[in-house]
């Protein structure tokens, strides 16, 4: 038999595990043209919380009743496409689920196992990452003396886009939310500075750790860390918006404060969506993959075993459990 996560009601404010069930569910039918998988890891990730309201968001929302869908991992184990044999390894938009089928294989692309784990292709090598370098290095444009800040920063996006920045030439300052993210930023990803969040108010850890003001600030969070930022920038600096992770269980819009620092200090505040610049992930893995061999780039995964803690997994990412991407595995590699 089959097993699925799905949606049981959408969440109001904070989202709990009564969200969700876990259902066994029909074996998938391969029918002509179809691919049949074998999930190996499913991604958690923040926006996935905007997926389970009922307004529109930049992705389609969940059904209730129906399985949550991510970027997942697979194994071919069955195909009646011939851009697909059996043992190949793909990642997709795929279901939480056991075994899935990808409908004429569409959607599907092949992982090449040369670059790198084939978990990275959901982290480092994947759009978390293309979404650090294209947030910290194209709209960023960090240059050496800039003073680069990176809230969330021991997240999956967060520990490159700082990695990224600081090779760019910049200082980099993080903050994150426990005293270990913090010793991770400082000892192995090369953070000139960070702070918790958590035990030091941002406005005293920004005066503190960017005593030069903001240069750069990549944002995962919004809020007051964002408003935080803003007093603190510097002329001409550049706001990458990435994510307001902050916001994302919050019941309405609390807005943000201080937004005249855009005009007086001519800050540039650039949202982006990484489906926007997918074209880029070739060229983005053909140069980071060496950095990531050679040791250069340090990434870190932080994967929860077992189908049934996908729900919890996926709250606790949500809650801060986690030093880097949180995926789940549900079958061997
Ligand atoms: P992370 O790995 O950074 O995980 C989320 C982290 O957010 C938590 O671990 C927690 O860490 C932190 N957090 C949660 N609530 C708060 C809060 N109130 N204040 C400060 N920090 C908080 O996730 P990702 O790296 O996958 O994503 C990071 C951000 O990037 C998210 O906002 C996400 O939506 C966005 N994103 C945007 C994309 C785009 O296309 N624009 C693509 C991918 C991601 P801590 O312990 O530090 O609090």
């Amino acid at each position: 038999m089959n097993t699925h996560i799905v949606l049981t009601k959408r969440p109001a404010g904070w989202v709990d595990e009564s969200c969700f069930a876990v259902q066994d569910c029909a074996e998938p039918v391969c029918g002509p043209g179809d691919v049949l998988l074998e999930s190996i890891y499913l991604s958690t990730d923040p926006y996935l919380r905007g997926r389970m309201n009922a307004g529109p968001s930049y992705a389609p929302g969940f059904e209730i009743g129906r399985a949550i869908v991510s970027r997942v991992v697979a194994r071919v184990i069955g195909s009646n496409n011939s851009r697909f044999n059996t043992g190949d390894i793909v990642w997709g938009f795929l279901d939480w689920a056991l075994r899935s089928v990808a409908l004429r294989g569409e959607g599907l692309h092949k992982i090449d196992p040369s670059l790198g784990r084939i978990s990275h292709s959901l982290s480092v090598l994947g759009m978390p990452g293309l979404t650090a370098w294209v947030g910290a290095i194209e709209i960023g444009k960090p240059a050496p003396g800039d003073t680069a800040y990176i809230s969330s920063a021991a997240g999956a996006v967060g520990q490159l886009a700082g990695q990224f920045a600081k090779r760019a030439g910049a200082r980099v300052v993080g903050s994150a939310g426990s005293d270990d993210k913090v010793a991770f930023l400082l000892d192995r990803c090369g953070f000139d500075a960070a702070f918790n969040y958590k035990t030091l108010a941002i406005e005293q850890g920004l005066r503190e750790q960017c005593p030069q003001g903001i240069d750069l600030y990549f944002d995962n969070v919004g809020g007051t860390t964002l408003e935080a930022a803003l007093r603190h920038a510097n002329v001409a600096a550049r706001f990458p918006v990435c994510g307001m992770i902050s916001a994302y269980n919050e019941v309405g819009d609390a807005g943000i404060k201080g937004l005249q620092a855009l005009l007086s200090k001519r800050i540039a505040m650039t949202g982006f969506i990484i489906y926007d610049h997918v074209h880029k992930l070739a060229a983005y893995q053909a140069r980071v993959a060496p950095w990531l061999r050679s040791g250069e780039l340090v990434f870190q995964e932080d994967i929860v075993p077992g189908i049934e803690r996908a729900p919890a997994a996926l709250i606790g990412m949500m809650k801060g459990e986690t030093i880097g991407k949180r995926l789940v595995q549900v079958a061997a590699e």
